[in-house]
């Protein structure tokens, strides 16, 4: 089984725990790495609930980390990351990786979440879109198809984030042929660029969901273009830092996939699932 995680939150951004408390759940869980992928800063006006790090916090997430890193040498291999919003200033690296995401939209010079609550996305859908959920996921993924260029990420992050709500298809139908016209004219964008593309439990650890992103539909289509994929708990606490990893595992096989990547010191390397 896959023992590291690369996308990890902390009270910098909106997890419950310290760094170091991240680090002692991932040695509790058996990880032999983590990756920490802090929310990069947004400004206020597109983060009025402050789930991002804030600007002057960067430095010290930076040298927090490291300090980690050395501390916990030999027990624990240690990675600094970003998870890089599309709408955030490009933050200044080195990082040792980026996780490119996309979590809002503007329509109607508005700016909105797509993961906020099942309520925001509701309202969203009818005063920006027409009432059309499909439009929501036209402009979703279009923009996600810029994600690379946007923000230098080795990792495409949660490729399906809009699903959140839609597990029971009270939003949209996800068979529907436009909505996977839209997402995979967002994966074709951005396929053959040597990106990996992340299966992420973040949403069953938290109660929104009981499947992962992405998609069976995106993971056999990836698979079957001979992308990459790595697993990831999107944790924001402790006790979940590999929370699914074997249903992820699973999904992962059943879509064909043999390898996943994983993070070393010589870079990403693939392992056997
Ligand atoms: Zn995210
Ligand atoms: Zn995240």
């Amino acid at each position: 089984m896959i023992l590291q995680n690369l996308h990890t939150h902390t009270r910098y951004g909106d997890g419950k725990n310290t760094p170091e408390e991240m680090v002692l759940g991932a040695i509790r869980a058996g990880c032999t790495a983590l990756g920490f992928s802090e929310h990069s800063p947004l400004p206020p006006t597109l983060d009025p609930d402050g789930w991002t790090m804030v600007e002057p916090d960067v430095e010290r997430y930076r040298s927090e980390v490291l300090t980690l890193r050395d501390k916990y040498a030999g027990v624990l291999s240690l990675y600094l990351g970003l998870e890089q919003d599309m709408d955030s200033s490009l933050t200044e690296g080195p990082w040792d990786y980026r996780i490119g995401s996309v979590h809002g939209l503007h329509a109607n010079g508005c700016y909105f979440s797509v993961d906020n609550s099942a309520a925001v996305f509701r309202e969203t859908i009818r005063q920006h879109f027409g009432g059309d959920p499909l439009a929501l996921a036209e402009a979703y993924y279009r923009k996600l198809s810029r994600v690379a260029e946007a923000t230098g990420c080795e990792i495409v992050g949660h490729f399906d984030l809009l699903t959140k709500f839609n597990e029971d298809g009270s939003f949209f139908d996800e068979s529907s042929p436009r909505y996977q016209k839209a997402a995979l004219d967002a994966l074709d964008a951005l396929s053959g660029k040597g990106l990996i593309f992340e299966i992420n439990t973040g949403a069953i650890s938290r109660g929104y969901r009981t499947t992962p992103y992405p998609a069976p539909f995106l993971l056999r289509e990836l698979c079957r273009r001979g992308e990459a994929i790595c697993i990831t708990s999107d944790s924001h606490s402790a006790d979940t830092i590999l929370y699914a990893f074997a249903q992820a595992t699973e999904l992962a096989r059943s879509c064909g996939f043999t390898e996943s990547m994983v993070l070393t010191e010589k870079g990403f390397i693939p392992q056997p699932l």
